[in-house]
């Protein structure tokens, strides 16, 4: 196992210092590996995530080998060659496991924002004290937008959200966490070959959900009540004004509507289980509140918005894949894990073989049939090659 940095590096580079897990720790499980502690209904911190991590890697005495980044992986007659400042390494197959999340995905109307105002992604946003004085616009009301935008607001200043498409979820139903009916109902276990449109699925954004002691529900409710002011999708920077589209309406009514069927899907699924009497009655939550008139437009040299926030998601880096295995729209080409190249094998992606491939707790079992897969490849290709020694 090869790392550019630390075990659990993602976790202590690349987040924001308040961050706590949105899973809540019951959740948080890795093979033969559990969170143990007194608050199974509580959200870990980024320190504690850490330590989660690097705990599992001790147990299971993973062979990682750190501060060995990778810098290019190309094809060979036996497999691969993994090249890497510490040495090369040549062996039959290869796991990409380098993350989902490796960039931020900034749109690229980023460049006519005149460069008066501090431009952060969630990968450098670390705390408010970080920002310049003045009004902050953050882009994107998905996990990292609404738990950016809670938090910036209540350092004091005035934030402006911009809201695209949207999951919106309550924090908790029927008396349970929302992520418990995820799991129990079998929503998150829903393998890919089962869904209807896999290439949306992979690319729906993270639902409006933040972990925290209160176990609190972050919606776009909640945030206009604290009195951040929501404006429609970026959709054009001109000019020096950032135009706004005005189909606010819409995006809310169809977030209401689908988180309404799920909601639906697990009263269903309550009933026909027998486990309406483990849970708390039916619930419906007030419609999203569309602002009575949403601008549309705002004049970023006017000093009113000092800085933005592009929490418009992420994407891996392939940069240094040296196999023709990444499509048109910057996608590696895979099914199920199983990449369109002999030996080559990737995990920790989207909907990769099942809805919760991307979460910690994911892992397990998308590793199970990939290492499946890949044990009959090993078996059914040459040995007179084994991976050798750095
Ligand atoms: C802001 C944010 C919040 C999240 N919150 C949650 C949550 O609450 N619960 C949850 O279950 N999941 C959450 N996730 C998803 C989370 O990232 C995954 O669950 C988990 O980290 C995936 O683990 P991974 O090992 O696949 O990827 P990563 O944790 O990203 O690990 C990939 C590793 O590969 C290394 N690497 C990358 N490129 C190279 C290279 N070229 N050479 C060598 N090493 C390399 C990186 O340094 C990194 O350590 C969140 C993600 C983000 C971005």
């Amino acid at each position: 196992m090869l790392e550019r940095g630390e075990v659990a590096n993602s976790w202590r580079r690349e987040r924001w210092d308040s961050l706590r897990l949105l899973t809540p720790n019951w959740q948080s499980r890795l093979p033969g590996y559990r969170y143990e502690g007194a608050d199974p209904d509580g959200f870990m911190t980024m320190r504690e995530v850490i330590e989660f991590v690097s705990g599992f890697a001790v147990a299971a005495g993973a062979p990682v080998r750190t501060h060995t980044p990778v810098t290019s992986v190309t094809q060979t007659d036996e497999g691969y060659l993994v090249a890497t400042p510490n040495g090369d390494l040549r062996c039959r197959s290869v796991v990409l496991a380098s993350g989902a999340c490796n960039l931020a995905n900034v749109p690229l109307l980023r460049h006519a924002v005149p460069a008066s105002i501090a431009s952060f992604t969630a990968l450098d946003y670390r705390n408010p004290d970080q920002l310049p004085g003045g009004g902050v616009l953050i882009v994107g009301a998905s996990a990292t937008g609404v738990q950016l935008a809670d938090e910036v607001c209540r350092s004091g200043r005035r934030v402006t959200l911009s809201v695209g498409e949207h999951v919106r979820l309550p924090r908790t139903y029927r008396g349970r966490d929302i992520l418990w009916w995820m799991e129990t109902s079998g929503v998150w276990n829903q393998r890919y070959d089962e869904i209807d449109d896999l290439t949306r699925a992979r690319s729906l954004p993270s639902p409006q959900l933040a972990g925290t002691p209160e176990r609190a529900t972050l919606d776009l409710n909640t945030l206009g009540a604290r009195g951040v002011e929501i404006v429609g999708r970026l959709s054009a920077v001109r000019d020096g004004r950032a135009l706004f589209s005005g189909g606010l309406r819409n995006q809310f009514a169809l977030a209401d509507l689908k988180m309404e069927r799920l909601l639906d899907t697990f009263d269903d699924w309550a009933r026909s289980h027998s486990r309406d009497a483990d849970v708390g009655p039916p619930e419906r939550f007030e419609p999203s509140r569309v602002p009575a008139a949403s601008r549309l437009d705002l004049d970023l040299g006017s000093g009113e918005i000092r800085s933005i926030i592009w929490a418009t998601g992420f994407r891996p880096d392939y940069s240094w894949l040296d196999v023709p295995v990444i499509d048109r729209k910057g996608h590696l080409r895979h099914d199920g894990g199983v990449v369109d190249a002999p030996g080559l094998y990737a995990i920790g992606l989207p909907v990769l073989r099942r809805r919760k491939s991307t979460f910690i707790h994911g892992a397990e079992d998308d590793a199970r049939d990939l290492i499946d897969h890949l044990a009959r490849y090993l078996a059914g290709t040459p040995h007179h090659r084994v991976a050798r020694r750095l």
